[in-house]
């Protein structure tokens, strides 16, 4: 149970990380934003939505009608791996620059409570929520708490995300979920050393026990 809990937590964290580093997941934001309106703010390599927008504007492409956004993180992953060349049509010498008015639009973009999607939408497979199901019929009681919780209602600028989360319900209860799995193992851990205690209590008896009859014997 314990190391189950271990996973869970990991698991989580990392979902988190990866809902907040570079662009933003499309489905998170489509929750609160229609896609129609997201198709225009969509990074071309990853597909979700660009985090710190960056507009392509090589002389290759002037005559393209659409907007060539890419997530910041994104397009310098590729021009590195790709020595510079463009991930439009492979030209050599690509230009961008920042568009501020994009990233402007996008930070402005409301959104629920990434913690809150996570428990609703969740990124877990069909399998993973199963096997998550069949912990909790067990009555494994951690998996219960974080099933069973009132939700946070929080819908806020993507901007605002980060400082939420600092305050997010569902992020401090996370926390106090960590400490209590902290105090499971030191418990586990205690008990352990008692055990170990008692026995040698025990043998040291024992050993007493020999030595008085033997004592006993010599005199
Ligand atoms: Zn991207
Ligand atoms: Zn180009
Ligand atoms: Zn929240």
């Amino acid at each position: 149970m314990l190391l189950h809990a271990e996973e869970d937590t990991e698991k989580n964290e990392e979902k988190l990380e990866i809902l907040l580093e570079g662009c933003h997941n499309k489905e998170w934001v489509s929750f609160t934003t229609s896609k129609e309106e997201l198709k225009k703010l969509t990074c071309l390599i990853c597909h979700q939505i660009a985090e710190n927008a960056i507009e392509l504007h090589c002389k290759e492409h002037e005559e393209t009608e659409q907007l060539l956004i890419f997530g910041e993180q994104c397009l310098k992953k590729y021009l590195e791996e790709n020595n510079g060349k463009c991930p439009v049509n492979q030209h050599c010498d690509c230009q961008y620059f920042k568009n501020k008015m994009l990233r402007l639009q996008i930070s402005e973009l409301v959104v629920v409570c990434p913690l809150q999607y996570e428990l609703t939408v969740g990124n877990l497979s069909k399998q993973e929520k199963e096997e998550h199901n069949h912990t909790s019929k067990e009555g494994c009681e951690t998996d219960v708490i974080v099933l069973n919780d009132s939700s946070c209602n929080y819908k806020g600028k993507i901007a605002d995300i980060k400082n939420h989360l600092k305050s997010c319900k569902l992020a401090l209860k996370q926390n106090t979920k960590k400490q209590f799995d902290l105090m499971t193992q030191q418990i586990t851990l205690l008990n352990q050393q008692l055990k170990q205690n008692e026995e040698r209590c025990e043998r040291l008896q024992s050993e007493l026990q020999v030595e008085k009859n033997q004592t006993t014997l010599c005199l």
